[in-house]
Formats: C-alpha cells, sequence, structure tokens
C-alpha cells in the first residue's frame, strides 16, 4: 500500500477545522443517534447538512453532473475522517443516502432516477433523505427470506409488507427497499428486486419502535397496497440481491470509514480528562488507553487499505465487514475502558445526560449503552466474521 497525504488534503482538513469551530457549539462532542431521536439535534443537523453541501464536501466524490466535487477518494477520507472527529453533525444525513443509496444508484439506476435522486441527496435537503428497508420480524441475518411482496400492476407495482428496525423512517423521504419480486424462484435469493420508495405514498405506515435506552431511533414500516411506480426499479427486476452486496458493502464501509476519527476523539477526550483529573497513576487506566491507541492506529491503516484498492479500480469484497467488525470490537472496548475512568459518573442514565454530573457530554455512558445495537447493524458481527471466512479466507460458505 502507498499513500499520502498532499497539500489538498492537508488544506481542506484546515478548512473543516474551521468550519466546525464556526457552525457548532463551544465544547460540541456528537453523541451517537442524537440526530434521529431529538427533533431540536435533528433540525440543526439539517441545517449543518445543507451548509456542508454548499461547501462541496457532502458528497465530494461524486461526479460533477451527480452534484459532486469529483474529489478523489483520499480528500473524501481526510474529510469524513476530520468531520468525525470534530463530531459535525449532518455528515451522513439520512442514514444512507450519501454513503449507499447514492453509489448505488449510480452504478445500477437509470438515467431517470439518477437525474431525481443524486442532486437532491447532494443538496442535504430533506427530499434527500433516505431511510433503508431491508430487516423484517422474520428476515435479518436471513436477509434473502423478506415476504414483503412487490407485484406489478401496469405501469406500478403495488407493495403489501412490513419492515423492521427501519432506522429514520420518521425522518425520510424515502425509502431503499428490498422486496421479493417472484416467490417461486429457485433460490430465495433470486427473487429480491430494489425500489426508490416515497414515504409520503398512500399505505405507508410508520410506527415508532423505541430501543433500551428510550431513543426513537428505529420503527416498524407497513406496507398496505402501497403503489409505485414501475419506473422506480432500481436496476433489474429479481436481480436485487445482486445490488443489495453492494450497497452493502458501502453501508460496512461507510461506519468503518467514519468509526477513525469518532474513535480517535474520544480517546483524545480520555485521555485530556484523565491529565485534567491526575488518574494517570493507574495502571489499568494507562494500559488500557495505550491499548486503545493501538487499536485506533490499526483501525486507521485498515481504512486506509480498503480506500487504496478502490483507489486502484479494485472492489473491496471483504474489507467493509472486516473494518466494520474491528470498528464494533473497539467501540466496545471503549465503553468499557471509558466507563471504567469515569467510575460513578457513567452510571448517569443516558437519556438524562445533560444532568451537571454527567462527563464528556454523557458519550461514554450513550455509547456503553448503545454499542451493542451497533454490532447488530448493518449485518451483525457472526454474518460479517463468515463473509471474511468465505470471502477473504477462501474458507467454505457457513449456512
Ligand atoms: C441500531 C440498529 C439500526 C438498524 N437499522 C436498520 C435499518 O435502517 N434498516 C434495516 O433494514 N435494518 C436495520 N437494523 C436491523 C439489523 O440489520 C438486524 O438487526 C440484523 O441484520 C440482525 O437481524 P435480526 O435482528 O433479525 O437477528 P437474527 O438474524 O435473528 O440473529 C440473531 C443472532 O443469531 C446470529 N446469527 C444469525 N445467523 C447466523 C449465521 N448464519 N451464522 C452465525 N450467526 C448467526 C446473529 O449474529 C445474532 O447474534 C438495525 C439494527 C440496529 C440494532
Amino acid at each position: 500500500m502507498d499513500f499520502k497525504f498532499g497539500e489538498k488534503e492537508g488544506k481542506l482538513r484546515k478548512e473543516i477545522r474551521e468550519f466546525a469551530k464556526k457552525e457548532l457549539p463551544p465544547n460540541w462532542l456528537s453523541v451517537m443517534f442524537e440526530e434521529e431521536h431529538r427533533d431540536e439535534d435533528w433540525e440543526f443537523a439539517m441545517s449543518i447538512s445543507k451548509k456542508l453541501s454548499e461547501k462541496g464536501w457532502l458528497t465530494m466524490s461524486w461526479p460533477e453532473e451527480y452534484g459532486g466535487k469529483g474529489a478523489s477518494l483520499w480528500e473524501q477520507l481526510a474529510y469524513s475522517e476530520e468531520a468525525s472527529y470534530w463530531g459535525i453533525p449532518g455528515t451522513t444525513m439520512g442514514v444512507g443516502g450519501v454513503d449507499w443509496v447514492g453509489p448505488s444508484l449510480m452504478m445500477f439506476g437509470t438515467d431517470e432516477l439518477k437525474k431525481k435522486h443524486l442532486p437532491l441527496i447532494a443538496s442535504g435537503d430533506a427530499d434527500g433523505v433516505w431511510c433503508t428497508g431491508y430487516s423484517e420480524p422474520n428476515a435479518g441475518s436471513d436477509f434473502a427470506s423478506i415476504r414483503t411482496r412487490a407485484v406489478r400492476d401496469g405501469d406500478e407495482y403495488v407493495i403489501n409488507g412490513q419492515k423492521i428496525w427501519t432506522s429514520a423512517a420518521h425522518r425520510s423521504r424515502w425509502c431503499w427497499l428490498a422486496v421479493k419480486t417472484d416467490i417461486d424462484a429457485p433460490k430465495k435469493h433470486k427473487g429480491i428486486s430494489v425500489f426508490a420508495v416515497d414515504m409520503k405514498t398512500e399505505g405507508i405506515t410508520v410506527r415508532p419502535l423505541l430501543n433500551y435506552v428510550g431513543y426513537h431511533i428505529f420503527n416498524e414500516v407497513f406496507f398496505d397496497d402501497v403503489r409505485v411506480p414501475a419506473t422506480n426499479l432500481v436496476g433489474e427486476e429479481n436481480r436485487g440481491w445482486y445490488q443489495l452486496m453492494h450497497s452493502l458493502g458501502y453501508e460496512r464501509g461507510s461506519v468503518a470509514g467514519r468509526g477513525y476519527g469518532y474513535n480517535k476523539r474520544i480517546l483524545d477526550e480520555l485521555i485530556m480528562y484523565c491529565r485534567e483529573n491526575h488518574l494517570f497513576d493507574e495502571p489499568a487506566i494507562r494500559n488500557g488507553l495505550a491499548d486503545l491507541s493501538i487499536e485506533i492506529e490499526t483501525q486507521k491503516m485498515l481504512a486506509y487499505e480498503t480506500i487504496y484498492k478502490m483507489s486502484k479500480g479494485g472492489v473491496p469484497i471483504y474489507e467493509p465487514s472486516r473494518d466494520k467488525v474491528f470498528n464494533d470490537h473497539i467501540l466496545e472496548h471503549m465503553a468499557f475502558i471509558g466507563t471504567g475512568i469515569l467510575g460513578g459518573y457513567a452510571q448517569i442514565d443516558p437519556m438524562n445526560r445533560k444532568s451537571r454530573w454527567s462527563k464528556l457530554k454523557g458519550c461514554i455512558e450513550n455509547l456503553y449503552w448503545l454499542f451493542p445495537g451497533i454490532s447488530l447493524a448493518a449485518g451483525t458481527d457472526e454474518v460479517e466474521l463468515n463473509i471474511i471466512g468465505q470471502y477473504g479466507l477462501n474458507l467454505p460458505k457457513s449456512y
């Protein structure tokens, strides 16, 4: 691997730091999932998202014709690292529009879909916010077992079924929806298709699903005779499985790419907290922080390797799964070390983190509660490890 950040990336990092300083409240620290949960945080994130778009940063590596700047993947990476480090909200608005719906549309969408949706996503506007409809009550890891059906009726498809755990469905204008279009296909993954569905269409009901902390992040989404124009089919009918494997790769890759900036910031905050409170005499704390720093630097190198492969025209197959599993591992480790450092202060209810006793804006207790969920989203760690075994190590397929 050969990589080098040049003057361009250095200038960009500086501009992003200045942007963060100007646009964010003093001592800002991002707290996971706050944007989805609370209206005021969502609105703030949307306003920042618009500014990021005006700067041309939101989708900087996209081609100019679709609202991007044609920037290199290395510039995009520098942006992601820096923006995540400073906790700039709104960088991933729409839980997927920027990171996986846009890139997937570029690969598989018709010209009509590309022309309509890509500039909307790039604009940072509310109409460019997407949720992702994959999981169902009886189909999570076993994704190919989805039962939500789309049946062709003239120029439309009629959709019936239910999705679950749909993050930000209550905030989204569009849904990136996986459905069954052929229930008699000889293999179940062969009868799947993908649709762009307007969440304002009649027949769609979004019901909140609070997580165990009480956050409203995800939802149940019901489809009752929802009529979608046939032109909203993405790619070929019944070939959705292959497209979705690409979309999931983009999704997993994005989690890992942003992970380094976020994790490094939390580590730096913990070090500062220990310094201010003279906590370094405790070997468990010193060792824990040193361990974390090794993991976070390793994470950076793994993410760079993935980007390097892409910059040479390669398609990462197992690498996004590897990067995501490693990020999950770091989050867990950081949650344990962080709660150990904060002691009793880490026991504050994450919903009450604006308490005057809460340290580091409550991000450690928040992380402690939420890391298990993060290790499930976009494919559980076990599923990711199976992918690494099969595609990275050439082991036989696991069932
Ligand atoms: C925070 C969060 C956000 C989410 N957002 C979305 C979203 O926006 N859209 C969406 O569609 N879904 C979303 N999900 C759902 C997520 O994709 C599923 O929870 C995940 O795919 C697991 O499916 P499941 O919950 O049905 O668990 P199951 O698939 O029932 O798995 C249960 C357990 O069995 C293990 N397991 C299952 N199969 C295997 C196997 N073959 N080998 C080894 N172990 C196995 C799993 O690892 C897990 O530990 C979200 C979940 C969370 C927690």
